[in-house]
């Protein structure tokens, strides 16, 4: 086995999404050290002053959990608050209105969300707090009785009303709740606040159709609904007119999109739709669905240089027993039909994906089918995660729970697997070529960062000066198994 190292920014080499660190296909690298922060574009307000005082007027603070869709939906509630004179603080003791958009994926999420609303049980006075997202989608007014000092409880499919629930705390409400699915509409929003200066997200979907057994977001995100692709591609033009060059189009089954509109577009016109806004020079797209990843999506990326040469496709186990049993739809060999395709492509495309180890009544081997699919796959990167029985999912009661051990130990089975096989995979990489986006400067080691179409994440040297934001060429120097190191190639 080669030799492995930490070259950098230690994060996965993934679609992004982020996961907790214990999650991650390799904890070794989790600790490496991050970048400077990028500057908030569009932000106005968003830190208090350098002096320390606060502006006048009303404040918020806003914590985000869970995935980019969570991420992306807190810009859209941080540009509403904003319409309505609020400013951002960067404490939540600075704030007069505190939220959580929170995540109830695993059950150790949903806990987190609890322990910081603890915080705020003697200190809640005159502050209104309050909880979005799927924990407040999935525990409702339960939260009052957990937490009577919260105020505002709303799911991500009540979004829209939050313009309203904010009115009604402001004019005294002492509760406020939005808690319907039952919606055809999805969260649109006059303003949104971009947090991050190079890379633009764009919900194109919302909730979803599919009913994995041990998966809470259709309870808590509500049926699927597309948005026209009108308002996607008013939005990318906004962008595209703001500097920004990457968007990632976001949805829980992404490639289930469906136009509402008149002109019926699928998700592979959307995409290269997109693609076709002057100026965008990256778009990505997160998360994809086996069951509706055809082989237009595959032609697309060959065709179109704007799209990137990456798909993030969630296999979840290697054994079509343990998929059925899932409701995934599809069995491995469907599956693995998909990933033949996307290895046929012209242009070499990246692909990642999400595994569960211990699903109920997963045996030894089930699970020796899931590392069989990884070395069939060579993804470049996988979320893996311990399965973690949710409320309001079919598998909550399933028969043949896996000890929780037993668990842990398939966990650092899967990681250690797919780690050498991303080793192997990085090593011949060295010496290649590629183009970076650069979106980050560490000073003490003078690297900067950034990913590759593929989203790779390289750190590398330059004798350049301030490069943020730039498409640069970098050889890679060196590889460790998530990330690479590398020199810019001027
Ligand atoms: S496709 Fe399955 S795992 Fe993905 S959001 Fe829908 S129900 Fe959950």
């Amino acid at each position: 086995m080669a030799k492995t190292f930490d070259v950098g920014i230690g994060s996965l080499v993934s679609d992004g999404v982020r996961a907790p660190a214990a999650q991650q296909a390799s904890g070794r690298e989790a600790a490496a050290v991050a970048l400077l922060p990028l500057p908030l574009r569009g932000a106005p307000g968003a830190a208090p002053p350098g002096d320390g005082s606060v502006p006048a007027g009303k404040s918020f603070f806003l914590e985000t959990f869970g995935c980019q869709m969570n991420d992306h939906d807190s810009e859209k509630v941080a540009g509403v608050l904003q319409g309505r004179g609020y400013h951002a603080v960067e404490s939540p003791a600075l704030a007069d209105l505190v939220l959580y958009n929170t995540c109830s994926i695993r059950e150790k999420a949903a806990q987190k969300v609890f322990a910081r609303l603890g915080d705020w049980k003697t200190l809640a006075d005159g502050k209104i707090i309050g909880v979005l997202g799927c924990l407040a989608q999935q525990e409702g007014e339960e939260i009052f009785e957990r937490a009577p000092w919260v105020s505002l409880v709303c799911g991500s499919a009540s979004y829209r009303k939050l313009p309203d629930l904010i009115a009604q705390l402001e004019s005294g409400g002492r509760r406020v709740t939005g808690l319907d699915l039952d919606t055809d509409q999805t969260f649109e929003t006059e303003i949104t606040r971009r947090d991050n200066m190079l890379r633009a997200y764009i919900t194109i979907i919302e909730g979803c159709d599919y009913a994995c057994s041990y998966c809470v977001v259709p309870h808590t995100r509500g049926p699927e609904r597309s948005r026209a692709s009108d308002a996607v591609l008013s939005e990318a033009r906004r962008l595209a007119d703001a500097g920004y060059t990457e968007i990632q189009l976001l949805g829980q089954t992404v490639n289930s999109y469906r136009d509402p509109s008149p002109r019926q577009w699928k998700f592979v016109d959307l995409l290269r739709g997109v693609a076709a806004v002057p100026g965008i020079r990256r778009v990505r797209f997160t998360t994809s669905h086996p069951n509706d990843f055809h082989r237009s999506i595959v032609e697309a990326i060959d065709e179109v240089p704007e799209l990137c040469d990456h798909v993030h496709l969630p296999v979840q186990s290697g054994s079509t027993r343990v998929l059925r049993d899932m409701l995934r739809t599809y069995t491995r060999e469907e599956y693995l039909e998909k990933i033949v395709w996307i290895r046929a492509a012209r242009r070499p495309i990246s692909i990642t994906s999400d595994v569960i180890v211990g699903f109920p009544g997963e045996t030894e081997a089930d699970f020796a089918e899931t590392l069989s699919l990884l070395d069939a796959a060579q993804y470049d990167a996988i979320f893996s995660f311990k399965y973690s029985p949710r409320p309001n999912t079919s598998a909550m009661h399933m028969p043949d729970a896996i000890p929780e051990e037993e668990k842990s130990r398939r966990l650092a089975v899967l990681n250690e697997h797919q780690r050498a096989i991303q080793i192997a995979a990085n090593q011949r990489r060295i010496g290649q070529c590629y183009e970076v986006l650069v979106d980050g400067r560490h000073p003490q080691r003078t690297q900067w960062g950034g990913r590759t179409t593929c989203n790779r994440l390289i750190n590398f040297t330059s004798p350049r000066g301030n490069l943020l934001g730039e498409y640069v060429q970098v050889k890679i120097t060196r590889a460790g198994p998530n990330s690479f190191a590398g020199e810019h190639v001027t």
